[in-house]
């Protein structure tokens, strides 16, 4: 394990902070550092280009970057506030305050991680279950449906006027973690409302982040759902299903079709639990994990190495597809 913060802290140092304690050491800061996690998605992107947006707009110097891939998912690049991203080999070593949202361990900043344990303070903004607290201060807010959702509080009380821009990038975060207000609770429909007001264009923002692949995405579905298995009796007879993309169908597809497969394999209505393990240019896997009512897969990826939520969860492995079967059938009782 590398030594990072989430080692070098003592359980004393670390404590969880609510949203007025968060302001001020927003507000009191002389510049920010703010990671979002690898393999990012929309929520980490648009929770830290919004507050990075925000610190720039009180002038407090700020950079936003991400541990891997090289270059920002394509779908993502129409958000306000990508001028303020920094590639990851140019973040400062000596941070004064280092943020990080939407990332539920400190293994998520990737190679990143090292910046924990020189920076100054450490603030982690999150709403994952499975949050390991790795920061000094830790706002972490498990109702949340997106951390947007948290950083749409943390301005309301901070008294920043959401703009357009902001609202971009804070409905960028919700339409994803919702899937498309799928997944919401009372409230939800509230903050689409207040950021739709300001003028975005909604049906834009999820089409361009989720509904838009190129042609090619299409015979690659088709060869990975087609070998798609059922395993009738895992989980305790609940079901689970599961799907593999390997490199050789990948090709130059970006991480937007790879993303999008574990949305259709989840519908299948025998299985409890979906499953896609997804190869990596390195030939180790990340695996998706979706459950639908009583299989809290952020304990079983927890336990597998990785985390995330109750119905959404995911985790790497460095053995073969036929080991990560067996070990996910076995975790899955
Ligand atoms: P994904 O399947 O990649 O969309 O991830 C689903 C959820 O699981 C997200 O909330 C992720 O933050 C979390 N997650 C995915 N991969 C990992 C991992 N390797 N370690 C911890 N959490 C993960
Ligand atoms: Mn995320
Ligand atoms: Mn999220």
């Amino acid at each position: 394990m590398t030594h990072t913060q989430e080692t070098s802290l003592s359980d004393l140092d670390r404590h969880e902070v609510f949203l007025p304690q968060a302001v001020a050491v927003l507000e009191n800061a002389t510049s920010v550092t703010i990671l979002c996690h690898v393999q990012p998605d929309a929520d980490t992107i648009g929770s830290g280009l919004a507050l990075a947006l925000v610190l720039e707009r009180k002038g407090i110097p700020v950079q936003v970057a991400f541990g891997a891939p090289d270059e920002l998912p394509e779908s993502m690049r129409e958000l306000p506030g990508t001028h303020l991203l920094v590639p990851a080999d140019q973040v400062r070593r000596n941070v004064d305050l280092l943020v990080t949202v939407d990332c539920g361990s400190a293994g998520r900043l990737g190679k990143l991680a090292d910046r924990l344990a020189n920076a100054g303070d450490t603030l982690v903004i999150d709403h994952h279950r499975s949050n390991t607290r790795f920061g000094r201060m830790n706002l972490i807010d498990e109702s949340a449906e997106s951390t947007t959702a948290v950083v749409a509080q943390m301005f309301d009380l901070w008294g920043v006027d959401i703009d357009a821009d902001l609202a971009h990038c804070l409905y960028a975060g919700l339409v994803t973690d919702t899937g498309s207000f799928r997944w919401v609770q009372p409230g939800t429909h509230t903050l689409a409302e207040r950021l739709l007001a300001t003028g975005i264009d909604g049906a834009r923002i999820a089409r361009r982040l989720l509904d838009t692949h190129p042609f090619g995405w299409l015979p690659m579905l088709s060869s990975v759902l087609g070998s798609a298995t059922l395993v009738p009796d895992a989980a305790g007879g609940r079901g689970l299903v599961y799907a593999v993309i390997r490199r050789a169908y990948i090709g130059d597809l970006r991480s937007e079709e790879i993303e999008s497969v574990i949305d259709i394999v989840r519908t299948t209505s025998e299985a409890e639990v979906a499953a896609v393990l997804k190869e990596a240019v390195d030939g180790t896997w990340s695996v998706s994990l979706r459950s639908k009512s009583d299989v809290d897969v952020s304990v079983v990826a927890g336990y597998l190495g990785g985390g995330g939520h109750r119905f959404a969860a995911g985790y790497t492995a460095e053995c073969s597809a036929d080991e990560i079967v067996t070990s996910l059938v076995e975790s899955l009782g």
